[in-house]
């Protein structure tokens, strides 16, 4: 018998949304905050940082246990589990019985599920019966509720992931409580004290000054996990609102430029595509920004990049490995390692057929378990990332196994505009299709310095490709690039031959 101090403290009650409401900001609502499960997330994350492999194995194995039981009040996932365990179990959506047999079930014997088959059945996904995708799509479609609590209780974050499909995941205040502490206390090297594994042991030192000023460089338009977790701290921390900012990819370079280096911030959190161009601004001293740290996520983080970004800025550059189905995948040791918060999540990489790939082989993707968010249960879901796990143990002593990530490659596209070249970013054109054009599968491609050519699927209608062409006219038009043709390319979005995937941003003639 265990007691797992960070269970619902019931079966399934939402906390109470005036613990949050207690902090609100400047009269907007709050965002999602239980002071409670925020305390004992730090206390556990602080004593599972220095737990060894079977400590770590051990909370996890409990935490299985209690998600698996708890999922089965999502149809959804009873009847992925009634179908892992036979008529032996009986029907875990329907008896608390058949749910505690479910959750005795190996996690492997699970069938692996991805996001667009899990938006397909929204509904029936999540363990609330007061979440509905209705009410949920009116809630997203207001970009004013970015960070506030939907119902009362819950974070919402979209995604589009690489595969295109694009996903919605609700986050419980535990689950949130639980990024919190891996993330100030874990990344930020808090529970590791002198070992210099973070910024955020200098920003306790001197929390007033510069070293608290954060920005964040991306899309900022919608509920992504990002900038809906910036505007969350916003407005759960009025008193520390002012030194955190979130920065628009959409705009020129010239502004984007301007206005980080009027921030100044201590820390410049953004995607490695973004901060290779916003090195080569460094170099060329229209960027004059000197951060502390340079923290890079959500695409690879290729050697090059962080070599060239590390040696035009002079400060350190730190890897993070999250998505919206889990902010906090894995954190960056002082060793440069990628350690995968193993108590709070099961990563399982995969080849094509879905089975397990061993150490020091790059997978075809990996399934991600959320051991932390009990509201829409991530179960063996496929993220669609390649890792490859290293074979052998970090100097830092970490009992957690460590990888590298290859998740999105798209390409920065470079084209000649009247005043020079422009580059623009696949995070930007992204942006431009799925918020402006409504379209997630589509695949664009720089041909030449003045052509990009547009793929959409056969089924795509005129109107559909008509709203792509005025979205990109406009994106175009604002960075300088009015020479610049939006071409039709009558073949759909094509994948790579060598991995299956599909580089939705893509550069170069032959593509
Ligand atoms: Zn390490």
């Amino acid at each position: 018998m265990h007691v797992d101090p960070l269970a619902p403290s019931d079966s399934g009650a939402p906390p109470d949304p005036a613990a949050g409401a207690l902090w609100g900001a400047m009269g907007r609502p709050a965002g999602p905050f239980d002071p409670w499960q925020s305390f004992n997330a730090a206390c556990d994350v602080w004593s599972g940082g220095h737990a060894d492999a079977a400590g770590l194995a051990r909370r996890a194995r409990w935490r299985l246990h209690d998600l698996l039981e708890s999922a089965c009040a999502a149809p959804l996932h009873a009847e992925r589990l009634r179908a892992a365990g036979g008529a032996s179990i009986g029907d875990p959506g329907r008896s608390p019985s058949a749910a505690r047999r479910a959750a005795q079930l190996p996690l492997a014997a699970i069938e692996p599920i991805g996001r667009a088959a899990t938006l397909a059945r929204f509904d029936e996904a999540c363990t609330d019966r007061a979440v509905t995708l209705e009410r949920v799509e009116s809630f997203i479609a207001d970009p004013a509720r970015i960070g506030e609590a939907f119902l009362g209780r819950y974070a919402v974050w979209t995604s589009s992931g690489t595969t295109g499909s694009p996903g919605i995941w609700l986050q419980d205040a535990r689950a949130l409580a639980v990024y919190d502490a891996l993330e100030t206390l874990r990344f930020g090297g808090f529970d590791r004290p002198g070992r210099g594994a973070g910024w955020f042991e200098d920003w306790l030192r001197a929390p007033f000054g510069t070293a608290g000023r954060y920005a964040m460089v991306g899309a900022t338009g919608g509920h992504f996990a990002g900038v809906a977790s910036v505007e969350r701290m916003r407005r759960l921390w009025p008193w520390a609102a002012a030194s955190m900012h979130t920065v628009s990819i959409l705009q020129p370079l010239r502004t984007l430029c301007a206005e980080l280096d009027a921030i100044e911030p201590a820390v410049l959190a953004t995607y490695p595509t973004a901060a290779a161009v916003l090195a080569a601004e460094r170099r060329a001293g229209r960027l004059r920004l000197r951060p502390r740290e340079i923290w890079l996520g959500g695409e690879q983080l290729t050697d090059a990049v962080r070599r060239e970004v590390t040696e035009a800025f002079g400060c350190r550059v730190r890897e993070t490995y999250g998505a919206s189905e889990c902010l906090s995948i894995a954190w960056e040791c002082e060793h440069g390692s990628l350690h995968v918060n193993t108590d709070w999540v099961v990563l399982e990489p995969v080849d094509r057929a879905m089975r397990p790939v061993p150490p020091g082989t790059a997978s075809h993707s990996v399934l991600l378990t959320n051991l932390a968010n009990r509201v829409q249960p991530v179960l063996r879901h496929d993220l669609g990332d390649s890792v490859t796990v290293d074979p052998a143990p970090c100097p830092c002593g970490c009992a957690m196994p460590s990888l590298r990530v290859e998740g999105r490659r798209d390409d920065v596209l470079v084209f000649e505009g009247r005043a020079g070249t422009v580059r623009l970013l696949p995070l930007a054109l992204v942006t431009v299709m799925e918020d402006e054009a409504g379209t997630f599968d589509f695949q664009l491609v720089a041909r030449d310095a003045s052509t990009l050519l547009l793929r959409l699927q056969p089924a795509a209608d005129g109107i559909a490709r008509a709203t792509c062409h005025e979205a990109l006219r406009r994106y175009l038009d604002s960075q300088g690039l009015v020479d610049v043709r939006v071409v039709d390319d009558p073949r759909p979005p094509m994948h790579e031959a060598v991995s299956g995937k599909l580089r939705r941003v893509a550069s170069g003639p032959g593509r």
